[in-house]
């Protein structure tokens, strides 16, 4: 597997797990990037990637005004 594919699905699983650990609590990309410590450049399209894989995770808005994901 190539380097970047492996951080990706690391970056990924961190995404994951922290919306599991807040359920129905939406989080925008800069939300979880600044909760995990990622770049948004790195979540952004992380995000994208499970919404498109929905459910468990839905569409809602972030506590900051911007279009995020929850885990429900
Ligand atoms: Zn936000």
């Amino acid at each position: 597997m190539k380097p970047e594919v492996e951080q990706f699905n690391l970056a990924e699983s961190l995404v994951r797990g922290h919306l599991r650990d807040i359920p129905r609590q939406v989080r925008c990309a800069d939300c979880l990037a600044r909760e995990l410590h990622l770049p948004p450049s790195d979540v952004g399209p992380i995000l994208a990637a499970l919404a498109d894989r929905q459910p468990p995770f839905a569409a809602g808005r972030c506590g900051c005004g911007v279009t995020g994901l929850m885990y429900c």
